[in-house]
């Protein structure tokens, strides 16, 4: 598996290191709130439990899985619900916990949506920024790292729901997926 991986971007320790940062700043930003965080499925889930442990106050979890479908090439590519919420989000400040923004399109969709079920408020936060890929005019409010135009894997992202596993982030080697 760890042969399949062209360079490592961000190390076990690095990813920690940001993850307490990105955890600090939402414990001082929501003291007193208990936002419902919203992991985004399946790539958040490691970023989503490592992320929680480090807001020393009280948060709330819940989990959602969308996909977008249609033309990849078309700017309209349109979202589609595949697991809705458990909990509502009305009058409720919603933090969104994504692994990467890359188009834009799903946390476009998301944060529009939280908006009509009448959320206090909504913010964003993703592990990776890719601003190259962006179609939708989405700014995350925390972000780990700003990451370059590549294809990344690992810390819960995945290729072909491999290498999800792997504990670092890296560039997956092209040969991978042009076979
Ligand atoms: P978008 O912002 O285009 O709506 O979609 C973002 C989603 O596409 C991310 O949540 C992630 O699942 C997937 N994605 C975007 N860039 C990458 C990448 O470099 N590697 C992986 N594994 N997934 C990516
Ligand atoms: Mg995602
Ligand atoms: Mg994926």
């Amino acid at each position: 598996m760890q042969n399949d991986v062209l360079e490592v971007l961000y190390s076990k320790q690095t990813i920690a290191a940001k993850v307490q940062e990105l955890g600090t700043q939402i414990k001082q930003d929501y003291a007193g709130k208990n936002p419902l965080m919203i992991g985004v499925l399946k790539g958040a889930i490691i970023f989503m439990t490592d992320l929680i442990r480090e807001i020393d106050d009280f948060v709330e979890v819940d989990f959602m899985d969308v996909s977008s479908y249609g033309d990849a090439t078309v700017s309209s590519g349109e979202v589609k619900i595949l697991k809705d919420l458990d909990t509502s989000v009305a009058g409720r400040d919603i933090i969104i916990v994504e692994d990467i923004v890359d188009s834009g399109r799903t946390l476009d969709y998301l944060i529009k949506l939280f908006e009509t079920r009448a959320a206090n408020s909504v913010a964003i936060c993703a592990l990776m920024d890719k601003p190259e890929g962006r179609i939708k005019n989405v700014r995350a409010d925390y972000v780990g790292f700003s990451v370059p135009d590549a294809f990344v894997v690992g810390y819960g992202l995945d290729y072909a729901e491999r290498y999800r596993n792997l504990p670092y982030i890296g560039i997956l080697k092209p040969e991978i997926y042009e076979n």
